[in-house]
């Protein structure tokens, strides 16, 4: 196990408290990063991004936690009126590869890497991240799509690649595309308006 303190963390060595940038107060706490059989945690939220890949062999469908919430949500949204359906869920290792593959076929590896994972980079192989109705841009105005930017934080959910964050998370803005991080983080993040990798004081860069 790896256990490291990650830069932006605000601890102070007598565990006070100070303040950021935006003047919000934050608590003084460290960051664990454990790398356990090539999985990344951190505070043992799993993590895929262009930094942190996952093995080839990880992961065999969604997690049934996170799709319960979305059952609870999408009924929810059922009462009033709104449709949601998973459009891709877990995608396997090989599955991503033939999908980035067609993405750099017709459009470049550069634009590729814009709007599709690497194999071993999706964070829909944690099992953890659903694809919503549609990943056509024109989601974000639907009904379904504003609904969900507002209120998916209540479920445990995040949009993971917001919209102005593309260099932090190294995606464009995908409406559609939530994670399920727990009720407990996804509140904070909702508060805070940070990403993961903002919260956690990652990149997401390809190294190679
Ligand atoms: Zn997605």
């Amino acid at each position: 196990m790896i256990y490291a303190r990650i830069k932006s963390c605000k601890k102070l060595d007598d565990g006070s408290v100070i303040r950021s940038p935006s003047g919000s107060t934050v608590t003084a706490e460290t960051k664990k990063i454990e790398n356990i059989d090539g999985v990344t945690y951190i505070d043992g939220v799993i993590i895929a991004n262009k930094t942190y890949s996952l093995p080839e062999d990880f992961g065999d469908g969604l997690d049934s936690e996170a799709l319960e919430a979305f059952e609870i949500m999408s009924s929810d949204a059922a009462e009033e009126d709104l449709w949601m359906e998973i459009i891709s869920g877990f995608r396997s290792y090989y599955t991503q590869a033939v999908t980035y593959q067609s993405f750099c076929n017709d459009r470049g590896t550069e634009e590729a890497d814009r709007v599709s994972a690497r194999p071993g980079h999706s964070e829909h192989q944690t099992g953890l991240a659903m694809d919503i109705n549609s990943t056509w841009f024109t989601f974000a105005d639907t009904a379904e799509g504003k609904w969900l930017k507002q209120n998916c934080w209540k479920y445990g959910f995040i949009i993971r690649y917001p919209e102005g964050k593309e260099d932090i998370t190294g995606y464009q803005y995908e409406s559609w595309h939530i994670r399920y991080v727990g009720r407990e983080l996804a509140k904070t993040l909702h508060e805070s308006g940070e990403t993961l990798e903002e919260y956690f004081g990652i990149d997401s860069v390809y190294r190679e």
